[in-house]
């Protein structure tokens, strides 16, 4: 058994913060947080530093990392035709290195757990046993007939291929594309599939105005009306984006079983709009965060999801009390395990959890005073202020080295990936 005394903390747990106490990692689990005399196999002074848990990314696509600064300032339909040609032609190995390199990234960036939604998804699982994160993978399924079925059986097969490998670390859900993109049967198909895995559906959800409005023509129902009709609302759902929701859509949504993932910065970026997190929390919707892939929001850094998700509900309701710097900062952690189906797990720093966590140094002229311990990690704080990352009790990245990999190597094999593709 391996162990690990982090010292002197300022512990935020997302429960009530401590401002100085010890917390003790035995092998992948939290076991004791309080004033703690016992030795450890690796001790981490943290005076003047933060412990809180890692954040969790509940909507990218991370191989998307190839579309960093690509085509950026196109509308999105112009720019999906562009990203499209390109995705044609990467492979397996394309995806493994892109995968790693958002790793890398997120790693840096104080995130934890991720929940992807793409192709080639074994590659991102063979990433994940190289970087020891934690991922949820969702295989892309599109269209319909037989390029539909070939993407189910290439779902149910990375169920059985990689759920719950390497310590539980990786786990497997059902991606269905989008109401617009998948006819009535393929979304029938993915929740059969999703029922009978027992595993969540991960699908795009009221993303744009053109979505609701192309919903209309085609089948004059709402995303919702079309949704509840294949009783898509009885299987955990993960609803990626969920900007144009109304009272109904709402309304509907009150007793399902997972959530809705808040973009706010890809959103922006596209020009999709800005999602009423506001009014869909107060009614009891779970809401969490994710960053969508680098095509739509350029980094992964989950601080910068968090200032965003907040400054708009601020600006919408023109009140700066719309939202707080508590409650985003609970979207980015545990409304995101909520989402996820993880929450006994993760997203808090509870004695029995799974030890996943991070540590910030505050010690540092932009984050110099701390009146509030919230404020300053919601508003003050950007990814580059991690220093330590530990997930399911392995140190990932200590002193800002993320250990175990050559990231010189990793964004060599990136850009020759872009040299061959563009
Ligand atoms: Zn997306």
């Amino acid at each position: 058994m391996s162990s690990i005394l982090i010292k002197n903390a300022y512990i935020v747990n997302m429960v009530s913060p401590i401002s100085k106490a010890d917390l003790l990692i035995e092998d992948n689990r939290i076991v004791e947080i309080g004033i703690i005399e016992k030795e450890a196999d690796k001790v981490i002074d943290a005076t003047g530093k933060v412990v809180m848990p890692g954040m969790i990314n509940a909507h990218t696509h991370i191989a998307m990392s190839l579309f960093r600064g690509y085509s950026d300032d196109l509308e999105l339909m112009d720019w999906l035709q562009k990203v499209w040609k390109i995705e044609d032609l990467m492979t397996p190995e394309d995806v493994y290195w892109l995968s790693l390199l958002s790793m890398i990234e997120m790693v840096k960036s104080g995130t934890t757990t991720f929940c992807d939604h793409y192709f080639f998804e074994e590659k991102t699982a063979e990433a994940l046993t190289k970087l020891k994160m934690r991922g949820t993978l969702s295989r892309c399924i599109i269209g319909d007939g037989e390029a539909a079925d070939a993407r189910l059986k290439e779902a149910e097969e990375l169920y059985n291929e990689w759920h719950n490998r390497e310590n539980e670390r990786i786990k497997v859900c059902v991606g269905a594309h989008a109401t617009y993109t998948c006819p009535p049967e393929t979304i029938k198909k993915s929740l059969e599939l999703a029922k009978k895995l027992n595993a969540p559906l991960h699908i795009h959800y009221l993303e744009t105005l053109d979505e609701v409005n192309q919903m209309k023509e085609k089948y004059n129902k709402s995303t919702t009306e079309y949704l509840e009709e294949l009783n898509t609302f009885e299987n955990h759902v993960i609803l990626a984006h969920g900007v144009h929701l109304n009272d109904e859509d709402i309304n509907s949504l009150k007793h399902i079983k997972g959530g809705i993932v808040h973009n706010p910065i890809s959103n922006q970026k596209l020009g999709s709009g800005i999602a009423n997190i506001k009014k869909q929390r107060e009614n009891g919707l779970t809401v969490c965060l994710g960053t969508d892939g680098q095509g739509s929001t350029n980094t992964l850094d989950m601080f910068e999801e968090i200032k965003s998700a907040a400054y708009l509900q601020k600006a919408t309701y023109k009140s700066a009390t719309a939202i707080s710097a508590k409650d985003v900062l609970q979207m980015a952690t545990i409304d995101g395990a909520k989402v996820l189906g993880l929450e006994n797990e993760i997203g808090s720093l509870e004695v029995g959890k799974k030890a996943d966590l991070i540590i910030i140094d505050l010690n540092k002229p932009h984050l110099c005073p701390v009146h509030d311990i919230y404020s300053t990690l919601a508003y003050s704080v950007n990814g580059a202020d991690v220093e330590t990352v530990i997930v399911d009790g392995n140190v990932l990245m200590e002193n800002r080295v993320v250990l175990g990999i050559d990231e010189n190597e990793i964004m060599e094999k990136c850009n020759d990936i872009v040299k061959r593709l563009f």
